[in-house]
């Protein structure tokens, strides 16, 4: 684990974030991603996410960072070299594997928000959201897909199907909320 490079002192809230490793073609999506790190930062409200230092994750972690907030990584240490793993994070958890970096992540975490992503923030999205339905987080814990385009409205277009076909409750649909702004993301935490 790294020392702490700043003075802020460790955050009692926190945000799971998931997100693209990769850059995506649309830049709107980085300055989205640059607002919430700040707002995040100024609030106080800790970053956990899977410590890459590339992509979409590299620019919200870049963000909190340099606001003063504070993040913690999370690492696989199979893949801290292959990964690129951010070099300047408050800390940098260093686990066995992919479910003890997604357990580590979930235990920190008070809620979960989604960026733009791929793969890998696909399935961190529905194992989280999972994880609540079946109340293995220690308390309800919400997912937040916030894009202020249209990136998740084919997502939430399947899940609304899902749950007319009555694979998925109304309740743990509602797990699940599509958000356009950061306020609405940190407002989660207003009820807390
Ligand atoms: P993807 O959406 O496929 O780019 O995967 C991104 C998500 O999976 C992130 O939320 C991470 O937790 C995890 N992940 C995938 N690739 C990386 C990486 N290079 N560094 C750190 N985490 C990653």
């Amino acid at each position: 684990m790294q020392g702490n490079i700043n003075n802020f002192s460790k955050p009692k809230q926190w945000l799971g974030v998931f997100c693209g490793s990769y850059s995506g073609n649309d830049e709107d999506i980085h300055s989205l991603a640059s607002t919430l790190g700040i707002a995040m930062a100024k609030r106080g409200i800790g970053l956990i996410y899977g410590g890459g230092g590339i992509g979409i994750m590299g620019t919200v972690a870049d963000s909190v960072l340099t606001e003063g907030g504070y993040v913690i990584g999370v690492v696989p240490e199979n893949l801290m070299e292959t990964e690129m793993a951010h070099q300047s994070l408050s800390e940098l958890i260093v686990v066995k594997s992919m479910h003890d970096r997604k357990q580590t992540m979930y235990k920190y975490s008070d809620a979960f928000c989604a960026l733009p992503g791929g793969l890998g923030t696909l399935e961190e999205v529905f194992e989280a959201a999972t994880w609540t339905k079946l109340g293995l987080h220690r308390k309800y814990k919400p997912v937040l897909l916030l894009d202020q385009k249209e990136f998740w409205d084919g997502l939430e277009k399947v899940l609304d199907e899902i749950t007319s076909a009555g694979f998925i409750k109304p309740q743990d649909r509602a797990i699940l909320n599509r958000v356009k702004t950061v306020e609405q993301v940190l407002s989660i935490f207003d009820k807390n």
